[in-house]
């Protein structure tokens, strides 16, 4: 193979036609002969190495010539071939058989044919065998090379740039600079043209384009990838413009994102720098402290000249000096790391309690390259440790005062446990007693030891009084313990350590745990022997005393009522004595007389009276709405004869209505107002005013007099039988009104009192039941 073997030496003179066959089958190239109807002459060269026949000596033919190459191979050749066939040289590269090398077939005019058609020759040279080496080369590098044509087509691939691209081979070949499905991007991410490619680029300027960093899609994973591209252009020799290129390229992805990482934490620490109420500063790897410094100087206030060397000393406070020196000496010295604590001035002039930190920065060489340092306002912190302080002492004295309260409710209440009359257990969710006050154990006569850690219901409180077995579920105490409720029970009996029952009344309420929740129970037990004793003894004097009245009552009411009978024979024959014999007698007789009728009269409105109060409420006639307007009406007409001789008068404001028996109500009513007429005092006219209020369920009746009073310690009195305060002759009476009275409001469920003075009148209060509203 020879330099000389293009096209050119073919033209150059002192060749003749008559010389070109002797060419053709001296050269060691593929060499080929094409006529313009196809028909194809191979020199040796060529025929070993385009088809599988063994070479004839005098080279051989084929009829058609793109029957030689792969379809591809023989696109890219007619356009060259053609030119030839038309006079003008021209070249293409091309790659014969996949995967070999890169074979430069150059197309050059030749003489016509016998027949005076035209014809052309194709020179055919093969390039690879040093690149490929050297794609080899760079694959163990991991750089992609592709080597493209002079229209920028690719030929040939290396394994390298197959991966990196994600294309296969084939995929690959054919394939230019200029296609749309590469994608390629600056790394603004901007459209990377494809006439701007590092290989067209190249193929235009003749030089080597190096580094430019381009991204481009892969459609098979689908991701970007980042790539460094370097196209070295190839000149042939004699040539003015490059034929071929060879691209390589680095997968850069990895570094990128990496450097974007980078620049994204760069950024952060920035930002958190200038965010923070931090200093930052640097040191020589000997500690002085050389300008610039942003942040000392904004924050002290501090010029350059003034904080530079050993000035920043400056800055801290003097009593913080001396030690702030020995620790930066220390730790420059030492290379440890310098932490010191210190009140730095700020602009304004005030201290504010720093913190200083620096660390060495160390080189390759483990030598210091710089501090750097920081200075930390703690003034927050300090504030924050104080108020802590201060929490913790707040909160100390309050546990402290808390825990003296709970002991004292603690004491208190074991003291209360202990003196309490009553019997006191605590139970747990099983019924289980937990505690119990020694009022308890003495109560049913066991210890305190012997009841804690029993069932309550089993040791005490398993059999009703009557003998009956008391099931758990029934026990009021249990059913608390269930249910949360708090139980009250009057009548109940525990059982004595002895066997015997215990009455007891007793209140169960429940307790609870932290969360709320039931937890056990409470029992304070009253021992009721006593009150139950007590309540009998009353229930049977009550029952003797109800006897007694009913007897007292029967025998009022039949002897007066069987007196009458005989008074009434003494009253007839004395009338008839005093009509017949009267004035016959001597004077004595007449006055014996006289006194005899006398006793008559008295006794009789004596029985009278007696009578009527036996009788208050025997008759069993009902109750009924009386309308107390019309009884005072009533009562009126009763005492009008009075009213009329004494000149007293009667004022009433009575709207209520009574629930009573109107013939009792009149007389009581009548009754009081009597009374009232009848004790007055000299010096002015009787006056009765009679009032009625609303008392809830009751009328409040006052009748209210002027007269003479009643002194205080009759006030109780006056309501017995036969009581009287007065002599018959001043006031006329039996002494039976106001206890006839007082029976009526009893019997009609109401009270009666009075409120005088002497000489000052008197008000007689009664309640009775107010009448239903219908
Ligand atoms: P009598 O039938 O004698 O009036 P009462 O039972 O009605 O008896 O009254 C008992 C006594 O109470 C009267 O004797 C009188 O001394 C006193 N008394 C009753 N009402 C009045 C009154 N309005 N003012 C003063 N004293 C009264």
């Amino acid at each position: 193979m020879t330099d000389q073997s293009d096209s050119r030496p073919l033209t150059r003179p002192g060749f003749s036609g008559a010389d070109a066959p002797a060419l053709l089958l001296a050269l060691p190239d593929p060499l080929l002969l094409i006529a313009a109807d196809g028909t194809a002459h191979l020199n040796p060269a060529a025929q070993t190495a385009l088809t599988d026949a063994a070479p004839q000596p005098g080279g051989g033919r084929v009829t058609g010539w793109t029957a030689l190459f792969t379809p591809e191979v023989a696109g890219v050749l007619r356009g060259p071939l053609e030119a030839a066939l038309e006079g003008q040289t021209a070249r293409a590269s091309v790659v014969l058989r996949p995967g070999g090398s890169v074979t430069l077939v150059t197309a050059a005019p030749a003489a016509p044919g016998p027949d005076g058609e035209a014809r052309a020759l194709l020179h055919l040279r093969e390039t690879g065998a040093p690149l490929s080496v050297a794609l080899d080369f760079m694959d163990g590098l991991g750089l992609g090379v592709a080597v493209q044509g002079h229209d920028s087509r690719i030929l040939q691939v290396n394994p390298s740039a197959t991966r990196i691209l994600g294309l296969s081979e084939a995929q690959l070949s054919g394939r230019d600079s200029l296609d749309p499905r590469w994608r390629a991007i600056h790394p603004d991410g901007l459209p990377f043209p494809g006439d701007t490619h590092p290989s067209n680029a190249a193929l235009r300027s003749g030089q080597t384009i190096r580094d430019v960093p381009m991204g481009i899609y892969r459609p098979e994973p689908g991701d970007w990838r980042w790539l460094h591209v370097t196209a070295i252009p190839h000149t042939l020799p004699g040539q003015d413009t490059p034929e071929q290129v060879t691209t390589v390229f680095a997968d850069v992805t990895d570094r990128y994102r990496m450097e974007a990482d980078l620049r994204g934490s760069e950024q952060r620490f920035r930002s958190l720098v200038e965010a923070t109420t931090q200093i930052v500063w640097d040191a020589h790897p000997d500690g002085t402290f050389l300008p610039p410094q942003p942040g000392w100087e904004a924050f002290t206030g501090q010029s350059e000249a003034s904080y530079s060397y050993a000035g920043w000393l400056n800055a801290v406070h003097p009593e913080d000096r001396a030690r702030t020196i020995e620790c930066w000496q220390r730790a420059t010295l030492t290379r440890q790391p310098y932490l010191v604590e210190h009140r730095l001035r700020r602009a304004d002039g005030t201290y504010v309690p720093m913190q200083a930190r620096a660390v060495p920065v160390i080189d390759d060489g483990g030598q210091i390259r710089e501090w750097v340092g920081t200075h930390t306002d703690m003034s927050d912190v300090r504030e924050a440790q104080q108020a802590l302080i201060d929490l913790n002492a707040d909160l100390e004295r309050r546990v402290q005062a808390r825990t003296l309260d709970l002991a004292n409710v603690t004491r208190f209440s074991t003291l209360l446990l202990t003196a309490a009359g009553e019997g006191i257990f605590g139970l747990d969710l099983r019924g289980v007693t937990t505690f119990a006050n020694p009022a308890a154990a003495r109560m049913l006569g066991y210890s305190v030891e012997r009841m804690i850690g029993h069932s309550q219901h089993e040791l005490v409180h398993h059999h009703h009084a009557d003998g009956r077995e008391y099931p758990l579920h029934d026990c009021p105490i249990h059913q608390t313990i269930q249910d949360g409720q708090t139980r009250r029970v009057d009548h109940d009996v525990m059982w004595h350590a002895q066997g015997y029952p215990v009455p007891v009344a007793y209140v169960v309420t429940p307790t609870h745990d932290e969360a709320g929740a039931v937890s056990g129970a409470v029992v304070m037990v009253q021992d009721t022997t006593e009150r139950e004793r007590a309540q009998a003894q009353l229930r049977d004097v009550i029952e003797n005393l109800e006897r007694s009245n009913q007897d007292l009552e029967q025998f009022a009411y039949v002897a007066s009522h069987d007196l009458q009978e005989p008074l009434r024979t003494v009253g007839s024959y004395t009338e008839l004595l005093v009509r017949r014999y009267q004035g016959q007698l001597d004077p004595r007789a007449d006055q014996y007389l006289h006194y005899m009728q006398d006793a008559v009269t008295r006794m009789r409105s004596l029985i009278q009276d007696l009578l009527g109060f036996a009788r208050v409420g025997r008759q069993e006639t009902p109750l009924e709405p009386t309308d107390l307007g019309g009884l005072l009406r009533a009562a009126e007409q009763n005492v009008r004869a009075t009213l009329e001789q004494g000149g007293g008068t009667l004022e009433w404001h009575t709207p209520h209505a009574v629930l009573g028996r109107p013939s009792l109500l009149l007389q009581l009513l009548t009754n009081l107002i009597s009374n009232g007429l009848k004790f007055r005092a000299e010096d002015r006219l009787p006056r009765v005013q009679v009032r009625s209020e609303l008392d809830g369920e009751f009328v409040h009746v006052t009748v209210q007099d002027n007269g003479i009073g009643i002194a205080p310690e009759y006030h109780t009195r006056v309501f017995d039988i036969f009581q009287r305060l007065h002599l018959r002759e001043t006031f006329a009476g039996n002494g039976m009104g106001l206890a006839i009275c007082r029976k009526i409001v009893e019997f009609h469920g109401g009270r009666i009192w009075l409120e005088s003075l002497p000489g000052q009148g008197s008000t007689f209060h009664l309640t009775l039941p107010v009448a239903p509203t219908s």
